[in-house]
């Protein structure tokens, strides 16, 4: 090693879904973020910003590869994981020899006909640089930790918070992991400890008194013990059908591969003990329309997470949209549905324009069905927006042509893209203030907390369908392995699987 450590820096930042979604092919990347070479040198946010600024910090040189992330969707075709794959691996290769290799991937991506492909990446990196050069990955706290990503790795550290803040962190304490290695200062051992519960993110996260804030400040407390140089709790994201999926814990500890197996154990047992509250409770949309009525004021939001575009649903469905309607109540309503030939529809006809609009389960057809809506077409925009936190901060993001569509009271935000929700960007790009409606709903699982947590008269989480529903009790998976909860409720005699 010479003077300055080269550290490379790349990878594919993707969360995937096998329920349904619009595949990943290399158009979305380009439209969102794709940044080859010197272009990775700018990201001065999230967890490449945070990798490069504590790199700079412990005078380290910056290979830097290729970095790719986009809104969740279903599998990334092959095609485009083999070209991203390629040119990542491509740059790695040319970039030899290099003292250490950085990955910020997700954990739960899918390539069609391939379940893990950060197992295969970040083996890939072993193969290539051999078993002496440090090989760090971060992820989110929502992977599928693998037995390949285990084995592989030196070093795995996720998020800590949700909903996600802390990327930028997470990628510097990855990077200072790295160099403390190549300083000598520490040998890391590694073990994730497993248990089959497969729940929604509802009550997954990690403020106030939530259960899985519980079991993260637990986790995150056994980081002041001796030895321990890193611990991870994960609530693997569920829409996807691989064999061994599973929640629970992930321990680094300095050259003590027990001390991180029976920690890993410890964590991924209290994850199993708190697993019936990690289950939500939910209505149908008619029910929550009809609480929220009783409920003085507004905005009441309807959580319809079954079509989270974050998670890699199509962001298509109309069924809260369609229980609105049909309540036929004069109280204003924001819906949001992605649906490009309404939206273009939208813009032929033209603002003030009245018209019979057929809308929703377009891009997935397998949740509802198209219905059409007369109403007037209220407002066009251009559907930019700039996010204002999160992996994406900073980050110009278009719904491509937008349109307000107002069916009574009801405003939906016909988009023509999907989009991932941090806050309450997309209602505020068309124009609508959130205070002004009675009924707003939310298309995810947690980000709605930090759009109206503070302005919020109620919340009702909702049961609809959809490719990332609130529940997994009822899915027909292939590939998951049974017994699993909560589908099977009697579980007899089960102890964490440990992966090393
Ligand atoms: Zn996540």
């Amino acid at each position: 090693m010479g003077a300055r450590p080269r550290i490379a820096v790349g990878g594919i930042l993707t969360e995937c879904n096998h329920l349904g979604g619009v595949p990943i092919d290399i158009s979305i990347y380009e439209a969102s973020e794709l940044l080859r070479g010197e272009e990775v040198l700018r990201l001065d946010t999230s967890v490449v910003g945070g990798m490069l600024s504590a790199l700079r910090e412990g005078n380290a040189d910056v290979v830097p590869l290729i970095y790719a992330s986009a809104c969740a969707g279903g599998p990334i075709t092959r095609d485009c994981y083999e070209q991203l794959r390629g040119e990542w691996f491509e740059r790695l290769e040319r970039a030899l020899p290099v003292d250490g290799v950085l990955l910020p991937i997700h954990g739960s991506a899918l390539a069609e006909g391939l379940d893990d492909p950060e197992g295969d990446m970040i083996h890939a990196a072993r193969d290539l640089v051999g078993p002496d050069v440090p090989v760090v990955a971060t992820l989110d706290l929502h992977a599928h930790v693998t037995e390949e990503m285990v084995r592989y790795a030196d070093a795995l550290l996720a998020w800590e918070t949700y909903p996600h803040r802390d990327q930028f962190p997470t990628g510097q304490r990855a990077a200072r992991l790295l160099l403390d290695m190549l300083a000598g200062k520490c040998r890391p051992t590694m073990a994730m400890g497993k248990v089959p519960v497969i729940t929604s993110a509802i009550n997954g996260s990690t403020n106030d008194d939530d259960p899985f804030a519980e079991l993260m400040r637990y986790t995150k407390s056994l980081e002041q013990q001796e030895d321990v140089l890193s611990t991870s709790l994960f609530l693997i994201h569920p829409y996807m059908d691989c064999e061994d999926m599973g929640s629970g814990g992930l321990v680094v500890t300095n050259n003590n591969l027990k001390l991180a197996e029976a920690l890993a154990s410890d964590i991924a047992s209290r994850y199993w003990d708190r697993r019936h509250d990690l289950e939500p409770e939910m209505l149908s949309p008619d029910e929550a329309i009809a609480k929220g009525l009783q409920v003085d004021g507004g905005p009441v939001i309807l959580v319809e997470t079954a079509d989270c575009c974050g998670g890699g649903a199509a962001g298509d469905s109309i069924a809260t949209l369609s229980a609105l309607v049909d309540t036929a109540i004069n109280a204003p309503s924001f819906v949001p549905v992605v649906d490009p030939e309404a939206a273009r529809a939208c813009h032929e006809a033209g603002e003030g324009t009245e018209l019979s609009l057929s809308l929703g389960h377009k891009l997935d057809p397998r949740w509802g069905s198209t219905r059409t809506f007369r109403g007037t077409v209220e407002h066009l925009c251009d559907g930019n927006f700039v996010y204002t936190g999160g992996q994406w901060e900073g980050h110009h993001e278009h719904m491509g042509p937008t349109a307000v569509f107002a069916i009574g009271s009801t405003r939906v935000i016909v988009m023509s893209r999907a989009t991932y929700d941090w806050a309450d960007e997309q209602i505020r790009a068309v124009g609508l203030n959130p205070r002004e409606a009675k009924f707003i709903v939310a298309k995810n699982p947690m980000n709605y907390q930090l759009a109206y947590g503070e302005i919020a008269k109620a919340i009702f989480v909702l049961d609809t369908p959809g490719p990332t529903p609130a529940t997994l009790r009822h899915i027909d998976f292939k590939k998951l392995q049974r017994p699993y909860f909560p589908a099977d409720s009697k579980i007899p005699g089960l102890s964490p699987t440990i992966l090393e």
